[in-house]
């Protein structure tokens, strides 16, 4: 590791902006062709950059170096979702998806999964991160990393150079609290001169944290998805112990406060797994909480995990889960999951990495 020299991919514009007047002694608008190397034309080295000066390029060496996520485990999945289990600089692992936007993996358009924390504090029971623990929140530039590997990769493997078209904070850790590497991170990914993604590309997720929610919302940086997961607090205690210390109806009230534009919704995500949460009596109290809420909402069926005593709903609760919110005019979609053969679900990779007995 490069302790003394500074990591450009960490740096928010801003941060490179002044990197590049105090420390390089160069002029201001120098930071645009730097960051437009890192982030829109995906250098990792400083020799890729061939309109910059070879003097400014050797100057860059000795103060800076490039260091993003890399690559130590893909696996392809049938239907063309893709999961990579990436090494951060210090060593410790977190993992991305790659699910393709179209049932045929090719040129399509691909949703990019992004992590945010090294484990997760939250210890849904029903997670593999969440059986993890919490090590560490990962750096802005970690955080954005992930896309950059991911570009790489898509480039160097597929020849169609699929196009990384949305985004969705789904992954490993919670979001909101790595709140100022979250934002930074969104501005990042924002900057036109670089990645240029807009609010409406990218989608962050939260099991629901008071601190930081409503910001969130004003800073108009992405949509948000709430993990619900149980209509009722008893019901969230268990599957969310940590998530429900903020009281449901404390939450749903704040939701209902939560600044949309016009055409805008929130989406609620609801994990259903068998004999826990799919009743009828709990898609009657679904649809009342929906009511309130301009929401639509994810019917997400539980994705099997190893060692877990949880199990997928049947076919067939599944589809009376359903039809009782489309009874009740509820926009929900069940979104069938992804990479199940290759352990696709928040934290498999990494926990099938920590336990190869399991795998
Ligand atoms: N902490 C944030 C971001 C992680 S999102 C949040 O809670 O929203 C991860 C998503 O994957 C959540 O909606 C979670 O419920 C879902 N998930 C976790 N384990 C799963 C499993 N075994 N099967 C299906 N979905 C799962």
């Amino acid at each position: 590791m490069n302790t003394e020299k500074i990591n450009l991919n960490n740096y928010t514009f801003s941060e490179l902006e002044n990197f590049v007047v105090t420390e390089l002694k160069l002029p201001k608008f120098r930071t645009n062709q730097i960051w437009q190397w890192i982030w829109a034309k995906n250098a990792i080295d400083f020799e890729e950059m061939t309109d910059v000066s070879k003097d400014t390029r050797k100057i860059l060496a000795e103060k800076a170096y490039l260091f993003r996520p890399e690559i130590v485990k893909e696996r392809k999945s049938k239907d063309g979702t893709i999961k990579f289990l990436l090494r951060l600089e210090d060593g410790e692992c977190i993992e991305t998806v790659l699910i393709p936007s179209i049932a045929k993996e090719g040129n399509g358009r691909m949703t990019q999964c992004l992590s945010t924390q090294v484990g997760c504090a939250m210890a849904c029971t029903f997670c593999s991160t969440g059986k993890l623990g919490f090590t560490r929140n990962m750096t802005m530039g970690e955080i954005t990393g992930q896309v950059q590997a991911a570009r790489a990769y898509l480039n160097d493997t597929h020849p169609e150079r699929p196009v990384i078209r949305n985004l969705v904070y789904m992954g490993m850790g919670e979001p909101l609290l790595n709140f100022d590497n979250l934002m930074d991170s969104l501005r990042t990914l924002h900057n036109r001169k670089g990645l240029a993604f807009s609010a409406r590309r990218i989608t962050v997720s939260t099991c629901g944290i008071e601190k930081g929610l409503l910001e969130l919302g004003e800073s108009n940086l992405a949509y948000l998805a709430v993990s619900l997961h149980a209509p009722t607090q008893e019901q969230r205690e268990e599957l969310m112990p940590k998530a429900a210390k903020w009281h449901i109806d404390d939450l749903i009230s704040t939701l209902e406060a939560y600044p949309l534009t016009t055409r805008e919704r929130m989406t609620l995500e609801y994990l259903i797994i068998g004999g826990v949460n799919d009743s009828q009596e709990d898609a009657q109290k679904l649809v009342r909480i929906c009511a309130r809420l301009k929401a639509k909402l994810n019917l997400i069926p539980y994705n099997n995990t190893p060692g877990s005593s949880f199990r997928a709903p049947s076919p067939q609760s599944l589809l009376a889960f359903e039809k009782t919110l489309w009874a009740k005019k509820v926009t929900a979609i069940i979104r069938k999951s992804k990479g199940q053969d290759i352990e696709a679900a928040c934290g498999q990779l990494r926990a099938a990495q920590d336990n190869p007995e399991t795998n």
